[in-house]
């Protein structure tokens, strides 16, 4: 197929100071969870996005001197020679598809704790940085930099640019946003010096002007020199001659970079889950630039629909389509693009479980792409697969995310396979929980995968077909893989901590019979032990619906764990509109008589008894695993049918997140035929 006409836009070639990208997709730094320690799995990485056609493909934050020091998150670094070896490697696999490789030099000033270094952090005034988040909070205060230390920051960004143009990159960013380094003397609340570096907005801006040059004058007539910008915080400060000081730093450096990347500070926002933002949401923090400035502009904004990105260059917002979950989701979408298939783009739903993945400092993993972070280690790729022999069959049974996946994949490598749904709709968990508010762009997990096979003529798909193990057995097939999910419990913790004791009563509910359409009667209590999203999407639902609706939880915060994929303070913001009440630090220890019994999570608590009319416990799930067991049960009968291997897959071998079912039904349909992957794989990964 040859690419729609009105996408030729997408494919022109954009100069960038000295060198050229040769189309406009442009995959941003974004953190990948590697640091330095894994440098094969990083160019894999990354070489993968620029095989797909991403134009420039960057680095994550890279650490220019020890005294910029995040660890234990994963960042790399360029501190010395013996570092350049290191992203050597990537360029080298970015360069051979063609693509511009870029690296984002990074001094976090005192957003870093140099845990790992003990070197003094230092800063533009010596303030400490306010966060609330006990692994980032640093017991040391940052210093005040001297005139000696800003000399010194100076020589280690044009150090760390030259190692930088040795290793090969094209294109070197000086990163001054986020509350890092340069960005924190921009700030007239965090700089509050009184030199030549402090004061008026053209003392503020002074440190990175010089840095920016001095980079151009180091590695200026070969690299691209670019600087990453946070404009919100200082787009609400009234400017001198223009309406904002973020559009009057703008306009002061407007043609000292060769490239202006705009986005807002704040992580959460920035990259905040379709949840609370939806495609195209940075529009505001980088729609001002263009105007000021001769030179391209980036910005990011979960694009995944061609149209919306030819609109943004269009209308005169962006020169180059700014990504990072989008080219993980889909590191092949510029292709697709250009070869006519965006049909089968497989867009992002915005879950953030890569931001997880950063947080928790393992390489970046993916819902919709279960391949990202496996390519060095497992040699899987997001579009080629080993084909299998095509006159074995598969039989899928239950088509959640992981059956869908694994009979796609499976598909994919020419079996026969047939996948067999119960219900009329495809798409299991996902189908349902996508009708939760803000969880719409999750039914696309189940949509491309739908879409996909609907194209394979050795692929066919029965709904409304509940199976017993006898159906799977007279089925005649090579293999059967059993996907048929999981259910939620109405088990509440016991005095050990482990869910052991069930609520009983018509009252009580669990997240499966909300979905499944019960009627509650308020006020409803949810009991939330599960700490992702289910518990206060279901708040938010039922809070809509009219119902008074409370949220117990043991833990500290409403959905605590969503720290880990940056919901966390917007759940809360959402709780708080939607007027659902909190009960935080508390258990749920009983419920008779319209009474849940309540008790402090700390000792020599007494319960307290609140009324409700229903409980819905988000809790625990269990597999659904009795075809499995009927299958396990009998051996001969199994051997007579010729079935050669029964594997599970999903949620029916262990309840997990989505991004778990997806990733096992795509190793599943990877080693059916095989063998399991072995330690040796493993190891691979410290490489
Ligand atoms: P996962 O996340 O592991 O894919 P889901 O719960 O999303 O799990 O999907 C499991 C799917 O299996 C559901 O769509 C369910 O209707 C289906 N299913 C369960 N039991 C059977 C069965 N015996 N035969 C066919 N489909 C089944
Ligand atoms: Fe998008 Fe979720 Fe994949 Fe991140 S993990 S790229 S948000 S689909």
């Amino acid at each position: 197929m040859s690419r729609n006409p009105r996408y030729d836009i997408l494919f022109e070639p954009v100069r960038i100071g000295p060198v050229t990208a040769p189309n406009r997709f442009y995959q941003t730094p974004h953190a990948l969870g590697t640091g330095n320690t894994m440098p094969h799995t990083r160019a894999a990485m990354r070489e993968v996005r620029a095989e797909g056609g991403w134009g420039v493909v960057n680095t994550g934050y890279c650490s220019i001197h020890p005294s910029s020091d995040d660890t234990p998150l994963p960042y790399c670094r360029l501190w010395d020679d013996e570092d350049i070896k290191v992203h050597a490697l990537m360029v080298d696999a970015v360069h051979k598809h063609g693509a511009l490789a870029g690296v984002e030099l990074w001094h976090g000033g005192s957003g870093v704790a140099n845990n790992l270094t003990r070197a003094t952090p230092v800063s533009a005034s010596g303030m400490p940085r306010h966060c609330t988040y006990p692994g980032w909070m640093g017991l040391q205060n940052p210093r005040s930099m001297d005139r000696k230390d800003i000399r010194e920051l100076r020589c280690w960004y044009v150090d760390a640019a030259q190692r930088a143009k040795s290793a090969g990159f094209d294109i070197v960013y000086i990163y001054a946003g986020m509350g890092y380094g340069p960005y924190e003397f921009l700030l007239p609340w965090i700089n509050q010096r009184t030199d030549e570096y402090g004061g008026s907005l053209e003392n503020r801006v002074r440190l990175l002007r010089e840095i920016l040059e001095a980079a151009k004058d180091a590695i200026g007539p070969t690299c691209a020199v670019a600087v990453r910008f946070s404009s919100d915080e200082l787009l609400d400060v009234p400017g001198r001659d223009h309406p904002s000081q973020a559009h009057e730093i703008v306009a002061l450096l407007a043609e000292t970079p060769d490239l202006w990347d705009v986005k807002s500070s704040d992580w959460t926002v920035e990259t905040a889950s379709a949840r609370f933002s939806g495609e195209g949401a940075q529009e505001p923090f980088n729609s001002f630039v263009k105007p000021l400035t001769s030179k391209p502009v980036v910005g990011v904004g979960r694009f995944t629909s061609p149209d919306e990105m030819v609109r943004q260059v269009r209308s005169g917002i962006l020169d180059l389509i700014g990504a990072a979950r989008p080219s993980i989701a889909d590191p092949f979408l510029p292709k697709k693009i250009d070869e006519g298939r965006e049909d089968e783009i497989r867009e992002c739903i915005g879950c953030n479980i890569c931001v997880s993945a950063y947080h928790d400092g393992v390489p970046v993993r993916c819902t919709q792409n279960p391949t990202m972070g496996e390519e060095w280690r497992r040699g899987w790729h997001p579009e080629r697969i080993p084909i299998g022999d095509p006159n074995k069959s598969v039989l899928v049974v239950g088509a959640g995310p992981a059956g869908l996946e694994c009979a796609r994949a499976l598909g994919q490598r020419g079996f026969k396979v047939t996948l067999a749904e119960a219900r009329d709709e495809l798409g299991g968990r996902v189908t349902l929980e996508s009708t939760l508010p803000g969880l719409a762009t999750w039914a696309r997990v189940r949509d491309y995968r739908a879409h996909i096979m609907q194209t394979m003529a050795n692929v066919d798909i029965y709904r409304d077909s509940r199976l017993t193990a006898q159906d799977v057995l007279d089925f005649g097939c090579d293999y059967a893989v059993i996907s048929t999910g999981a259910s939620w419990t109405r088990k509440i913790l016991g005095v050990r901590g482990f869910p052991t004791d069930e609520l009983d009563g018509n009252a009580v509910y669990t997240p499966d019979d909300i979905l499944n359409g019960a009627e509650v009667e308020s006020p409803v209590l949810i009991y939330d032990f599960d700490h992702y999203y289910m518990g206060s999407c279901l708040a938010e639902r039922l809070r809509r619906q009219g119902h008074e609706v409370t949220i117990v939880t043991p833990a500290n915060a409403v959905s605590a764990w969503t720290f880990m994929n940056n919901e966390l303070t917007n759940i809360r913001e959402r709780m708080i509109e939607c007027g659902v009440d909190i009960v935080l630090e508390h258990f749920v220890t009983d419920f008779r008589d319209g009474d849940a019994h309540l008790t402090s999570v700390y000792r020599g608590a007494e319960a307290t008894a609140r009324e409700c009319g229903s409980i819905v416990v988000v809790g625990s799930r269990v597999p659904n695993d009795a075809l499995l067991r009927d299958l396990d049960a009998d051996a001969q009968r199994r051997a007579d049918s010729g079935i050669t291997a029964v594997r599970s897959i999903g949620d029916c071998r262990s309840p997990g997140a989505i991004v778990h079912a997806v990733h096992s039904g795509h190793e599943c349909a990877r080693t059916i035929d095989g063998k399991a992957p072995s330690s040796a794989s493993w190891e691979r990964a410290a490489l």
